[in-house]
């Protein structure tokens, strides 16, 4: 087998994307990865770093270019990171997404790939696959002329690089930064600096409701409050749909974004978006679902899966702040929603009450914990009579659900299994259990939530055997 070191020059044809996007060629036997390469390329690769079987490569030029490539929309896609796969027409991304679900389901499913064929529907893309993200956070800092700068982290590092105007993001983040950075500008009010802990503000956090219009600004500073704060309101309230501005202290040295505290500025604490015909009420820490668009398509799907006549009971579990939760309590007779944080269990019962919703009720803690006690005491307490719900609704983090919880979701036999993933290897795992379990899988959709990004979202439904 040839020997590889670092700094050598190869060529390679581009067969695969990697889960960061990169580019996979092979060369006898060797594999490289090479970051903003495109499958289907045959690239110049210069090796960065070079392991037994394996290396990391730059990609240096490219010698034919892939049909499935596309002059990618923003300048600054190769640093930002954010989106890995901009340099991929749509169609391919899409492509792209909806075989890696069949893989994952076929790979670790132990599914046949005909069988999945023939329960999968296409991937469910946007019409529109630009300025999808209903919010946005940008960090501020200043550049080595000593300018005040916001825009994006260069991928991996905190370096900013100046660009308001991500491809992703709403048409007001442009303005509304502008107006940021002409108060500061204005008086004399300093950017954050990481090394130091020194100077005031941090970040500025936007969001936009996108039914309402309704758009929030919050400062995130280094501090209790700003110098001359009617100037940064007076600029701000003059784009159409302004309805919140607010500070939120953050002091620590640390990456989190956010401090734990809102102060009011201007207008209200809140704005109100819809989804469906759900009403939700969005705070600066509140946890909201970033691309509502394709959000209504996906609980669309769990709620045609769920298959509901008003008379089931339903658990929503890892409920957040109770998206699907109040989507299918229109439709159920009593929805239970489990969610391991607090807060956006404090929200799931105010967006219940603000859409008089009563038959939706949430438990604080882990799904893991809180269903296999719930079953445990209700049998206890019913003279050994068994928990039963009639469907299951789970909405787990990239990891997936505990094999405990799954098998509680067993024992209570629910008649469905409706499964909405972010990472269809970890549902692909699940899957299996339930399969092995009396569980038969009958619909899978995947849902593009996040376009030009490697992420794919799905959604999917289990029938139990012969109920
Ligand atoms: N369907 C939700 C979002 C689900 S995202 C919505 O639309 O709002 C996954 C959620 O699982 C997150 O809110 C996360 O806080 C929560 N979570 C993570 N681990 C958990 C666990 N072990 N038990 C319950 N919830 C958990």
């Amino acid at each position: 087998m040839a020997q590889y070191s670092k700094n050598d020059i190869v060529t390679v044809k581009i067969e695969d994307i990697g889960t960061e996007g990169e580019g996979i060629g092979k060369l006898e036997g060797f594999t490289l990865f090479v970051k903003d390469a495109v499958m289907g390329d045959v690239v110049e690769a210069r090796l960065v770093k070079v392991k037994k079987n394996y290396a990391y490569a730059r990609l240096e030029k490219v010698l034919t270019s892939s049909p499935l490539r596309v002059k990618p929309v923003c300048p600054y896609h190769k640093q930002c990171g954010g989106c890995q796969i901009q340099a991929m027409s749509y169609e391919a991304q899409l492509q792209f997404k909806e075989n890696k679900v069949k893989n994952n389901l076929v790979r670790i499913g132990g599914f046949d790939q005909l069988f999945i064929e023939s329960v999968m529907e296409p991937v469910v893309g946007m019409e529109q696959p630009w300025h999808y993200r209903n919010k946005a956070q940008f960090p501020v800092g200043t550049d080595k002329d000593g300018r005040i700068i916001t825009g994006f982290y260069a991928g991996r590092t905190h370096s900013i690089i100046a660009n308001t105007d991500c491809a992703l993001g709403v048409e007001e983040n442009e303005p509304i930064l502008q107006k940021v950075l002409a108060y500061m500008q204005n008086e004399k009010v300093s950017a954050y600096d990481e090394t130091t802990g020194q100077g005031l503000v941090r970040h500025i956090l936007i969001r936009k409701g996108f039914t309402s219009g309704e758009i929030m600004v919050c400062l995130v500073i280094n501090g209790k409050t700003i110098p001359h704060c009617h100037d940064l309101v007076g600029r701000l309230r003059q784009i159409p749909g302004m309805t919140s501005i607010t500070l939120s202290t953050n002091t620590a040295k640390t990456n989190v974004i956010m401090g734990d505290t809102i102060r009011l500025l201007w207008g209200q604490e809140f704005i109100t978006d819809y989804i469906g015909e759900i009403k939700y009420q969005i705070s600066p820490l509140s946890f909201y679902q970033v691309n509502p668009v394709q959000t209504e398509k996906l609980y669309g799907l769990a709620l045609d899966y769920a298959g509901l006549t008003g008379n089931e009971t339903v658990w929503d579990l890892y409920c957040g702040i109770g998206t699907i939760s109040l989507f299918l309590a229109k439709k159920a007779k009593q929805v239970y929603g489990v969610e391991i944080i607090p807060q956006a269990i404090d929200d799931a019962k105010n967006n219940a009450k603000i859409n008089n919703i009563t038959n939706a009720e949430f438990y604080v803690g882990k799904a893991e914990e809180v269903l296999p006690e719930y079953y445990k005491e209700y049998e206890k307490t019913h003279n050994g009579e068994k928990a039963h719900a009639d469907v299951i609704v789970v909405d787990p983090p990239r990891k997936g659900c505990e094999e405990s919880l799954l098998q509680t979701i067993v024992d209570m036999q629910p008649e469905k299994v409706v499964y909405v993933s972010c990472d269809s290897a970890t549902l692909a795992r699940d899957v299996k259990f339930l399969r092995a379990n009396g569980y038969e899988l009958k619909d899978v959709t995947p849902v593009d939530q996040f376009p030009h990004t490697v992420h794919v979202e799905v959604v999917c439904c289990l029938h139990r055997v012969n109920s």
